[in-house]
């Protein structure tokens, strides 16, 4: 099926040529027609499916030409979903003349104050500094048709909740509203039955389970190895990019300076980061100019990292959805990609959920040659115990049921 099947309008078929989409995603197949007919849509796919062209694409149709005050607006949890939306939008928009704006907090006014005096259509925001401009007056939601509401439970996780609805209470009840979730937990429910009238769900397959093109395994390790078992990994993984996921902001810097020393070219992206060089990670993380991204979970969800060849948990995510959104920076469209996580003892727990979550046992591997430290988590998956998940595929028979990992050598 081709885009120009879906009734869209000229000029926004032409930014989808200028894209490079060929075929919809699945996603965009089944929201487009809704969205171009008026409907509700909430959408629970995953990021990475082509989702923010989903929404885009039939707004955009059905905005026209340029007026003067903001008739789509776009909640987004973090500044740099919001940037990254933005651009999306604006790419996506570049036939027409209609006019987008982003607004986040940790950056100055001035610029947000121009935009929106000089009259934008689509405004991509975060909740608090919206706020702040409608409390201003600087900003108004009476002319918005078109509000979506993304990565609502990541909204809802930071807090956001409460702003959100007041940003809600200040659109028109005419407006049709969009919302996209991977998770559906009863806060988002409620909001969704006092926001949305008769909402159509679309469920992309893979709710639940990363991309299918990711392959991952775990690797177990004794506690005081995982600096030298991750160092290890970078020397011998075969990568173009790759982002090293850490539990809190301190471990971040701590294990990205340690891998600048060892000549990686890192970037670390958290929340205590100013935005001027949140932004610079990113951007130099997208240019190849870094080729390890070092990030807490604020990177986990949604961030439009292309090509991203290896996500390495540092630490074992501690909900099982985390797993699935940081394994959603690899595998995206049709990249292929590793995902290693590193697991000491205390995680097992945490790992049984993950499995459960996924459906599917995650294989374990040893890296081959590295002076592993005895850990009970060895004796998991020896003969007459639980079996491991399907190893034929990948890795070098151990004994003890251990697999030799996934890595290739290392081209530099
Ligand atoms: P999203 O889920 O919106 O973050 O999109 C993930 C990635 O897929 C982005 O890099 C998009 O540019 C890309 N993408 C979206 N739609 C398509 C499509 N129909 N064909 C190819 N790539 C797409």
């Amino acid at each position: 099926m081709a885009f120009s099947k879906l009734d869209l309008s000229h000029s926004v078929l032409e930014g989808v040529k200028a894209m490079g989409y060929v075929e919809p995603t699945p996603i965009q197949l089944r929201a487009i027609p809704l969205i171009l007919a008026g409907q509700d849509v909430i959408g629970s796919a995953q990021t990475g499916t082509g989702k923010t062209a989903a929404f885009a694409l039939p707004i955009l149709s059905k905005l026209g030409t340029h007026e003067k005050t903001p008739r789509v607006l776009v909640l987004e949890p973090t500044r740099e979903l919001a940037a990254q939306v933005e651009t999306a939008i604006r790419d996506l928009a570049r036939f027409t003349n209609l006019r987008v704006a982003v607004i986040f907090g940790g950056v100055g006014y001035g610029r947000q104050h121009e935009a929106l005096r000089s009259g934008v259509d689509i405004l991509v925001a975060t909740p608090g500094r919206l706020l702040d401009h409608l409390q201003q007056g600087t900003c108004t939601l009476d002319g918005v048709n078109y509000l979506v509401l993304d990565e609502a439970d990541r909204m809802l996780d930071m807090g956001f909740m409460p702003d959100v609805r007041r940003i809600v209470e200040r659109c028109p009840r005419t407006r049709h509203t969009s919302l996209f979730s991977a998770t559906v937990p009863p806060e988002i429910e409620s909001l969704i039955k006092w926001a949305m009238k008769a909402p159509q769900t679309i469920e992309i397959g893979v709710r639940r389970s990363p991309a299918s093109t990711v392959k991952h395994v775990l690797y177990p390790v004794a506690e005081d190895q995982k600096t030298d078992l991750l160092r290890e990994l970078l020397e011998r993984v075969n990568y173009d990019s790759v982002i090293v996921f850490c539990r809190t902001k301190n471990r971040a810097d701590r294990i990205g300076n340690m891998l600048k020393k060892n000549n990686h070219a890192v970037a670390i992206l958290h929340s205590n980061r100013t935005q001027r060089e949140r932004e610079q990670a990113l951007r130099g993380f997208r240019d190849g100019r870094y080729e390890v991204l070092v990030a807490t979970d604020i990177a986990s969800r949604g961030l439009d990292v292309a090509n991203v060849s290896h996500v390495i948990n540092f630490d074992v995510p501690q909900h099982p959805e985390d797993y699935v959104h940081r394994i959603g920076r690899t595998g995206r469209a049709e990249a292929t990609g590793d995902a290693f996580t590193l697991v000491v003892a205390e995680d097992a727990q945490h790992v049984q959920a993950i499995e459960r979550f996924v459906s599917q046992k995650i294989e374990r591997v040893k890296l081959e040659n590295f002076n592993y430290k005895y850990t009970a988590l060895f004796e998991e998956g020896k003969p007459g115990q639980t079996p491991l998940a399907d190893r034929k595929t990948r890795g070098v028979r151990l004994s003890g049921g251990y697999y030799f990992g996934p890595v290739r050598r290392r081209k530099r």
